[in-house]
């Protein structure tokens, strides 16, 4: 693949060249940040090819990706450049109006072929430590002696519906909450999440805890207890959490990708679109929602992130 054309073929106004139509246009920003590991390539500074590409290749140096999955991000990273230059031609020869919005879920389709083809060598050829390899990109299990609060906020226009689910060790649903909130940014929804999930354990005496979602920025800040991370809007947020981990005996603040994220993201969803608040039972949800909880979680707690 080699890139001639002078401008960019989506109309930014930037000149064409590799970083800009694999990783920096907006085209493949919002690619990219539609990934299981919501990438935000312009965050990492990169300013030459090369780098980026080492970073495919070695993802785990600059982004926060296990060392286990670093094999599925090289397939998607590979996939992500093959739709990024189909759509950057179609675009140039103007065959049809690009599938951004759909090509998301095509890449995750053909990376899930291509693991269960890699399930399927290693089946035959009875290595039984790949062949479990799709499954590394789900939920994980809290450490025995842990319950595990996950938490997602969706916005709409007049506030957000907040998410919490806390598991076990062994994976079993302890309870789902939902609750709407008048925040209208995300970061401070986030943060309300958390802070509504503390309360919750609080409520139920659970002593060791881990508060995991998909906002990195927000776990970042928690983890590292920097407050310099968030915006002024989250600070009476983030200053309450910090007060409340002294009545718990160990907490710890986790970030995971979306798609292992899943379970709180539908729940919130759900509740969005039907307005239910409140404790909400496991029975009541749609399948679409549940499959997460009875899908077959990875075997013990790994983080995702080693901050
Ligand atoms: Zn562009």
């Amino acid at each position: 693949m080699s890139v001639t054309h002078n401008e960019c073929v989506h109309g930014c106004n930037y000149s064409e060249d590799e970083i800009h139509v694999f990783f920096l246009c907006e085209v493949a920003r919002q690619i990219w940040l539609a990934s299981p590991w919501g990438l935000r390539w312009e965050a990492l500074r990169l300013n030459d090819l090369m780098s980026f590409l080492h970073c495919l290749f070695n993802p785990t140096d600059l982004i926060p990706i296990h060392e286990d999955d670093k094999e599925t991000f090289l397939f998607f990273g590979a996939t992500m450049l093959e739709y990024l230059w189909k759509i950057r031609n179609t675009s140039y020869h103007a065959i049809e109006s690009p599938y951004v919005q759909l090509t998301p879920d095509l890449i995750r389709k053909k990376v899930n072929e291509m693991i269960d083809a890699t399930k399927r060598d290693a089946s035959a050829s009875h290595s039984p430590e790949v062949s479990d390899r799709h499954i590394r990109l789900s939920w994980r299990k809290p450490t025995a002696g842990f319950i595990k609060v996950n938490s997602y906020a969706t916005m709409r226009s007049n506030g957000c519906f907040l998410a919490i689910i806390a598991r076990n060790e062994e994976g079993k649903v302890l309870s789902i909450h939902s609750f709407k909130s008048k925040v209208s940014i995300p970061e401070v929804a986030e943060l309300e999440a958390i802070a509504k999930a503390m309360h919750r354990a609080q409520v139920h005496g659970w002593t060791k805890m881990i508060f995991e979602t998909d906002a990195q920025t927000v776990i970042k800040a928690l983890h590292m207890k920097d407050r310099s991370l968030i915006q002024w809007a989250s600070e009476s947020l983030f200053s309450n959490i910090m007060l409340n981990i002294s009545s718990f005996q160990i907490v710890k603040f986790s970030w995971a990708p979306r798609i292992a994220n899943n379970l709180a993201h539908n729940v919130s969803k759900w509740s969005a679109t039907y307005y239910v608040v409140g404790p909400i039972d496991l029975i009541w949800l749609p399948s679409v929602c549940t499959e997460t909880v009875i899908q077959k979680s990875a075997p013990e707690e790994a983080p995702w992130i080693q901050l």
